[in-house]
């Protein structure tokens, strides 16, 4: 069976790795690119350049976006919005959870189909094995083009709601940047102390595999419960004081605990200093 046309817009390292993909897997891709030197690769590969984005909307009826963002879709879309009529948009780009339900009612203004998506891995994982991506949107649009998408990576569909998979791909990028930066910070303390990356790395990467952690906390937390039990929010305010201290000591700079240690000292001040760390859930979820 002939396998699905596709066609790809934004070629950036993602967009391209996906066109990419598409062609390793044998789908006709046709491509289209603000900078149009960046698909020459792909056209020596196979790949069919648009001249125009009009041109590449005509060219097929699955559309996959790799963007920076949704203001990049509306600008490069925009002014070829007649062509959108019976297209379906897989927009791979990040943004907002609201970004993406309003770009999915722009979209359907403009006889479209919009389906999110968020990638969870970089360009060099696309067409590999344990790769996966959020969607969400139409179920029906998702379920007809899932095999064609498995050639990006997995899939994993949360729902109708055209903002989850964004909802979702937001909570990752909220984990992954926090932890990225808290490694940056101890390789920065390290180095400011003789040792390098190499050395830390054994360390780094399992004072990061936090799952013991996770799963410990998890039940408690949804219920409600922080007990003191096995750590009081009185010792950690102590123990990222002493973080604090070391990188201050170090001749570094302390932006990063100092902000830690400020959450820390507002659970204490609240009284929570005898409860588990966890407690600190109440003061980031407040409405500010
Ligand atoms: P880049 O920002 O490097 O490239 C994005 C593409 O958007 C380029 O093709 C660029 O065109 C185009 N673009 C941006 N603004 C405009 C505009 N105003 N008008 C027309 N075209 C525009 O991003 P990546 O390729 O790295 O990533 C694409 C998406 O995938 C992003 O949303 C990113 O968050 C997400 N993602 C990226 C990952 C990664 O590791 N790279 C991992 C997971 C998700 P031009 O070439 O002309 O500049």
């Amino acid at each position: 069976m002939s396998k699905q046309p596709v066609t790809v817009i934004g070629l950036g390292p993602m967009g391209s790795a996906m066109a990419g993909a598409f062609l390793d897997n044998d789908h006709p891709v046709t491509v289209w690119n603000r900078t149009a030197g960046k698909a020459d690769h792909l056209v020596a590969r196979g790949a069919v350049r648009a001249d125009t984005v009009q041109a590449a909307l005509a060219a097929n009826e699955l559309v996959v976006l790799s963007l920076t963002d949704y203001a990049a879709m509306y600008d490069v879309l925009g002014p070829a919005a007649t062509a959108l009529s019976g297209r379906v948009l897989v927009n791979l780009s990040s943004d907002t959870p609201d970004q993406a339900r309003a770009g999915a009612r722009w979209a359907a203004r403009h006889g479209a189909t919009h389906l999110t998506g968020g990638v969870l891995v970089p360009p060099p994982w696309i067409g590999k094995p344990g790769a996966s991506t959020f969607y969400s949107g139409p179920r029906q649009a998702f379920e007809t083009y899932r095999e064609t998408l498995m050639v990006l990576t997995g899939t994993d569909y949360r729902g109708d709601d055209p903002g989850l998979a964004a909802l979702y791909y937001q909570l990752n990028m909220d984990m992954f940047w926090t932890s990225m930066l808290s490694w940056l910070h101890a390789l920065a303390l390290a180095r400011a102390n003789g040792i390098t990356a190499k050395e830390l790395l054994p360390y780094a990467t399992s004072a990061l595999d936090l799952r013991y952690f996770l799963e410990f906390y998890t039940d408690r937390i949804d219920a409600g419960e922080h007990p003191g039990d096995v750590d009081r929010l009185a010792m950690g305010v102590a123990s990222v004081e002493h973080v604090a201290h070391t990188t201050r000591d170090s001749g570094i700079d302390s932006a990063l605990p100092d902000a830690v240690l400020e959450i820390f000292r507002r659970g204490q001040d609240a009284g929570r200093g005898g409860d588990s760390f966890t407690s600190l859930i109440d003061i980031l979820a407040a409405r500010r």
